[in-house]
């Protein structure tokens, strides 16, 4: 702890909160199981705490986008008869197949060279360890990224069919991904998103018509495991739950859905130091000090993960874009107070206009200042990364998976 406490920013992270979150996410999810998605590092909390976390709180499924993570997952010592681990693949020639179905590692297919690359290694694994392997079928139902679209629906099942036939492969899934159901209220995007699962059911239909039928069904990220529970299916794969937000501030905040950020970012501050009105800050002078005044140095900067669209620029206007830059929390004698990003966010640090004078704020050098945490949100005096997606026009998700290695993660 203390040498985390050396580095001049700290990423705390409550375990307690990412467990009671999934135990929320699973209650909501009724008879479904719940996969707890732990993909980039677990949205830059952590990859192995944070799956513990989760099988903690009842996740009987982990979901990694690469197959490193998942088998980081299971090298950590996390077995098969604690949990399921699904990757999606999104390129086959680069993934380990082999070693996918040796650690029992669920696999997601949605191209016909994917299914080559698995159905070979398959050949492999059965001679070599008995072992087939696990698939979930990915279906493009609308969002256009990886998975078979409804035209070559017939072609994917006549290319699996044979392997499932041949003892290579097992079905375990069909599964989909959601594009915009995280705007509950627009009419178009739930029409959307019906004719997503429309798709689905098409190819769910097409699967048996085939001879096959797959076990487990799974289409709701967080938006859809806290709003549609008629397509909860088998198992709920809410990622951003977890870590405590919502997936849109637009459908409320993290205290609506009973959901508590896990993440806190602080810093120390550096440089504190009296400057004249009309003095110009950072890169640039895109913000000049309207009043005599004392600034602070918050020592870390884009290089950390700050985003730089983060940045204020003057507050009068002048020539510059008149907007706030992302919020801090600081103590002063009075009590806590929100100040933001004053000028351009450097490489490694940026500065804050305190709005007053230092030595009267009671503000100094060593000071904690907080960039986010759990909390009601910057109106609220306390900010929260929905608050820096705002200054940084960007969402939460992007706020926490960009931070770097170079901000330690304490767990609490
Ligand atoms: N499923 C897939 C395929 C994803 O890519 C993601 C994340 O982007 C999720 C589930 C979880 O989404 P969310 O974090 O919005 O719950």
């Amino acid at each position: 702890r203390n040498a985390l406490e050396s580095y001049p920013a700290q990423c705390i992270v409550d375990l307690r909160a990412l467990r009671d979150n999934m135990r929320h996410l699973v209650s909501v999810s009724g008879d479904a199981a719940v996969m707890g998605v732990v993909k980039a590092d677990a949205y830059g909390h952590g990859l192995i705490p944070s799956a513990l976390a989760a099988l903690a709180g009842g996740a009987t499924w982990l979901g990694t986008a690469q197959a490193r993570e998942a088998l980081a997952l299971r090298r950590s010592g996390i077995g098969v008869d604690r949990c399921h681990i699904l990757t999606w693949v999104y390129n086959g020639t680069q993934v380990p197949f082999e070693q996918l179905i040796e650690q029992d590692i669920d696999i997601s297919v949605g191209s016909f060279a994917g299914i080559t690359r698995i159905a070979q290694a398959a050949r492999h694994t059965v001679a070599s360890c008995g072992k087939r392997a696990r698939i979930h079928v990915k279906v493009d139902s609308g969002f256009g990224r990886n998975g078979f679209t409804p035209e070559s629906f017939d072609q994917a099942l006549a290319a699996l069919v044979p392997l499932v036939e041949e003892g290579l492969i097992e079905i375990i899934g069909q599964w989909s991904h959601l594009a915009v159901a995280d705007s509950p209220d627009v009419p178009e995007f739930v029409a959307s998103t019906d004719k997503q699962i429309a798709t689905f059911h098409e190819f769910t239909a097409r699967m048996k018509q085939a001879g096959i039928e797959a076990p487990i069904r799974h289409l709701a990220n967080t938006a859809a495991t806290l709003d549609r529970p008629d397509i909860h299916f088998e198992l709920t794969r809410p990622g951003v739950g977890l870590y405590g937000y919502e997936p849109d501030p637009a459908m409320g905040t993290p205290q609506t859905y009973r959901l508590r950020p896990a993440m806190t970012l602080q810093a120390q501050l550096g440089t504190v130091k009296d400057v004249a009105a009309g003095h110009g800050i950072s890169y640039g002078r895109t913000y000049l000090t309207p009043d005599n005044t004392s600034t602070a140095i918050v020592p870390i900067g884009y290089a950390d993960g700050i985003h730089r669209s983060a940045s204020g620029f003057d507050m009068q206007g002048a020539q510059h874009v008149n907007k706030p830059g992302g919020p801090v929390r600081i103590m002063t004698r009075e009590g806590a107070r929100v100040l933001h990003v004053s000028g351009r966010v450097c490489m490694d640090q940026f500065i804050v206009d305190l709005h007053g004078k230092a030595s009267e704020l009671g503000v100094q050098e060593g000071d904690t200042v907080v960039l986010f945490g759990p909390g009601r949100g910057e109106q609220a005096g306390e900010p929260t990364a929905d608050d820096w997606a705002r200054a940084a026009d960007t969402i939460s998700y992007e706020i926490f998976t960009c931070l770097r290695n170079r901000i330690p993660r304490l767990y609490v």
